[in-house]
């Protein structure tokens, strides 16, 4: 099986047009612009030969439409390029399918991509849109907002990140309605909370009791806190706002100050050493 019959066979049934054009052309709604956003996924880095083919395709996706709720963005199209080993009928069509049943439940279609011959290893740059200016960025929060998260912290971690996520696209409205600032958790709350707070040049006052946490799991709830992968949301919102964000819990306010304070149940501050992933950390 050569390159264009993999193409062919495995990636032309996901996109809305034939890929047979240099260029892809997107359509993007009168009065907004586009968001653009990037995620590599690499065979013994984010997965492993033992994951099914479905299971690495759909992770892929996810974690790049994560980044679009970050943004309030809806989605519009994606981009693959792929590095294969060998042609692997088998796992080429469990991956299609994975991806196959992610573009419905998420609503959006490949529109091209790359193949190449190489260790394994996929990357997904993702297309979304946003009304003119309105895109959410990391540096929006206020004094005084609220800080919110969309679910709880830690399964990821817990199940040592053998799990599927759960991209929070449908609060993407919400988020660009009524978010000042927002971050998708990718590698850690607190670390995560960190960058919003930096890029906001404010502190971030977090009470560890009002942090929903993965129940049933081995860790602690420190070892929760700096997990990645859970790519749950963390929004900062002005108070009155903050009914808008359904199902999410307050886990803290935006202060004057830097950094990340973590409060323990007695008020106290709590210290946490290892703040969360980063590739190149030895
Ligand atoms: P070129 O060499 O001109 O860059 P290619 O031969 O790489 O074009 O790709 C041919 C067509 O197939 C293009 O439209 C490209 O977007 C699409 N394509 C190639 N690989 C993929 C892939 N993994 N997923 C989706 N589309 C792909
Ligand atoms: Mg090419």
């Amino acid at each position: 099986m050569q390159e264009f019959d993999i193409i062919k066979t495995y990636f032309e049934p996901l996109s809305a047009a034939p890929l047979d054009n240099d260029t892809a052309s997107l359509h993007v709604p009168d009065g907004h612009e586009l968001v653009v956003s990037t995620d590599m996924l690499n065979e013994g880095v984010h997965f492993t030969r033992e994951m099914s083919a479905a299971f690495v395709a759909q992770k892929a996706l996810r974690v790049n439409l994560s980044d679009l709720a970050a943004s309030g963005a809806a989605p519009l199209a994606y981009q693959l390029a792929i590095s294969l080993p060998e042609v692997d009928k088998a796992w080429l069509a469990e991956f299609a399918k994975g991806l196959k049943a992610d573009q419905e439940k998420y609503g959006i279609a490949l529109s091209g991509g790359d193949t190449t011959k190489g260790p394994l290893a996929m990357t997904i740059t993702i297309f979304g849109t946003v009304p003119k200016g309105c895109a959410v960025e990391r540096s929006g929060a206020r004094e005084g907002d609220v800080i919110l998260l969309s679910g709880p912290i830690g399964e990821a971690v817990s199940k040592n990140y053998n799990h599927l996520p759960e991209p929070q696209i449908h609060m993407s409205d919400i988020v660009q309605q009524f978010a000042h600032a927002a971050i998708d958790v990718s590698d850690g709350l607190l670390q995560d909370v960190g960058h919003l707070a930096e890029a906001s040049g404010l502190c971030a006052k977090l009470r560890i009791e009002d942090i929903p946490l993965y129940e049933g799991g081995p860790l602690t709830p420190e070892q929760m806190l700096v997990g990645g992968e859970d790519f749950q949301l963390v929004m900062a919102c002005a108070p009155e706002n903050a009914a808008y964000f359904e199902g999410c819990t307050q886990i803290g306010v935006c202060a004057q100050g830097q950094g990340v304070e973590l409060l323990g149940v007695d008020g106290i501050p709590i210290e946490i050493s290892v703040p969360g992933w980063d590739h190149f950390r030895k």
